[in-house]
């Protein structure tokens, strides 16, 4: 899941599936560092302002935006620029998970937190709590344990402590993003479902965000129409295991037949019943809006049973994205084993021939790596980069090891592999995966892919930047363009259009086209 990148100083390369989980028709970019953020619906000029700076994976952009929610309800504006925030009601909160650790050095750990009488969110307390405890002296604050409370609770929490937080006098709030169930009370851009099940011997997401457990699916649709209703273009499914996702909540759907595993696959768990599974949801939420994208991440791939109806309907909905991250974390069998991944290399690969046999065409694939996990040896990581030469992923999440307490291997492994070995270890991954990526981008010009436009290129003002149907990066001049349905006059694109683009040069991360028509969705669909 995302929590599949619990580790320390890693290099994600591109953006992946990205940050942002929704595109509004028409919405603004992102301003730039400098600017300031639009204000929200609900901010009163002259609200104190808040800094929101999130770190780690996407369940903490989650977390991040149910905190802003919250915060926004509370009178407060959001800016971009950290300084304005320290002469005033100061409040910044980081959402700070898995690279705390390479950030508790140096410029890092002083960039985020000597501003701070701040209220800090973490999805890790119990790791980080002797690294917060600093902050917490020079706040003066609360103490991690007394404030400690769940992103269920969250609202209430805040609700009780809104005083404290709304006061210039009273400078730190410690809130502690660990949540313990799923209610339908939080606000938008929370994930469909949290925690894991499975164990993997490097990972504390298990110790962090808990046991496994899903939103019911009418609180999802209801909200996916929602979003569609706002005119947003793009949503992705958030979860740490998105395709072991199962709504218990409805009754009728109980004595469901477990599902089965893909081939070569196995779980540290007993096989789990009844519910409705992420098919049901995916297929539900692909028909809400025929003009909105969808996406998921992440799922693990044992989930992806032969018979997978996700595969199908990734292959027959012309709005679900044709691109799929497949964490592998390596490429060799003995470390899958030491790290509990419960598959083979080889199970792994026939997984990889079996979905790129049954989507065929454009099919973007990206993964997690973990090198020098305890015990690799040179052969082992060997086959990692065989790995990434054979399967030629488009998007990839490289991190070099480093332990966690708690975790399986923290007690029973030894993190034996010296930090200069896992240095050269990474950035041979990270070439392997450049060139690999150049070459699976480089298939693609001469061809026409349809782009969803985000806003301006952040390097030409006369350039718009947007993503094709595999997540990648396209950036095309910005040029008055026909409608292909010849009913709209021509016209510049705008955010939240969706562009035909023919791609003319193509690079590990980067594509870059001319464009042909303004379109739709189903339009572009329907031609091909
Ligand atoms: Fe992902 Fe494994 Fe961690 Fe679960 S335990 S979040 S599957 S890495």
């Amino acid at each position: 899941g995302p929590g599949e990148r619990p580790v320390g100083r890693g290099v994600a390369l591109p953006a992946g599936p990205d940050l942002r989980h929704f595109l509004r028709a028409g919405a603004a970019q992102q301003p730039g560092p400098s600017q300031e953020l639009p204000p929200e619906p609900g901010c009163t000029p002259g609200a104190p302002k808040v800094y929101l700076e999130t770190y780690g994976c996407q369940m903490n952009v989650s977390d991040t935006e149910i905190a802003w929610a919250v915060l926004q309800k509370s009178g407060y504006a959001r800016t971009k620029e950290l300084a304005e925030t320290c002469n005033q009601t100061l409040l910044r909160v980081a959402v700070v998970y898995g690279r705390t650790v390479s950030l508790s050095v140096g410029v890092g750990r002083r960039r985020i937190f000597d501003h701070c009488q701040a209220a800090v969110a973490v999805c890790a307390s119990l790791v980080l709590s002797s690294f917060l405890g600093n902050v917490h002296e020079k706040s003066g604050g609360v103490s991690p344990g007394q404030a400690e409370c769940s992103v269920d609770g969250l609202c209430v929490e805040l609700g009780c402590r809104q005083q404290s937080w709304a006061h210039p006098g009273q400078d730190a709030a410690w809130m502690v993003l660990e949540e313990g169930g799923v209610t339908s009370a939080l606000p938008l851009g929370r994930s469909i479902m949290r925690g894991c099940d499975n164990m993997c011997s490097y990972c504390i997401v298990p110790f962090t965000r808990g046991r496994e457990r899903s939103r019911p699916i009418a609180s999802i649709l209801q909200e996916v129409r929602m979003l569609s209703d706002q005119g947003v273009k793009e949503v992705t499914l958030l979860g740490q295991n998105v395709n072991s996702f199962r709504d218990l909540s409805e009754v009728q759907f109980q004595s469901v037949a477990a599902p089965g595993l893909s081939r070569g696959f196995s779980t540290v768990y007993k096989a789990k019943q009844g519910g409705l599974r992420f098919s049901h949801l995916l297929d539900q939420v692909s028909r809400i809006d025929p003009e909105m994208r969808i996406r998921f991440t992440s799922p693990h791939p044992k989930d992806f049973p032969d018979e997978a109806s996700v595969l199908q309907l990734i292959q027959e909905r012309h709005n679900i994205c044709k691109q799929l991250h497949l964490p592998a974390q390596s490429g060799s069998t003995r470390v899958l084993e030491a790290m509990r991944r419960g598959y083979t290399r080889e199970a792994y690969l026939e997984l990889v021939h079996h979905v790129r046999d049954s989507i065929p065409g454009v099919l973007s694939l990206s993964s997690d790596f973990i090198t020098g996990f305890c015990g690799e040896t040179e052969e082992d990581h060997q086959q990692t980069v065989s790995l990434l030469r054979e399967v030629r992923y488009s998007v990839g999440f490289l991190f070099a090891y480093s332990m966690r307490q708690k975790t399986r291997a923290h007690h029973r492994l030894q993190d034996d592999v010296p930090a200069d070995v896992k240095k050269r270890r990474l950035e041979e991954l990270i070439a392997t995966f450049r060139e690999e990526a150049a070459r699976a981008n480089a298939a693609l010009v001469g061809q026409a892919q349809l782009v969803l436009v985000e806003g301006p290129s952040k390097r030409s003002a006369s350039e718009l930047c947007g993503r094709n149907d595999g997540n990648i990066k396209v950036i095309f001049p910005d040029a008055e363009l026909e409608d292909a349905a010849e009913c709209g006059a021509p016209g510049r694109a705008q955010p939240g259009d969706y562009v035909m683009v023919k791609v003319t040069s193509a690079s590990s991360q980067t594509l870059r086209g001319v464009p042909l028509c303004r379109t739709t969705l189903s339009r572009a669909a329907a031609s091909h």
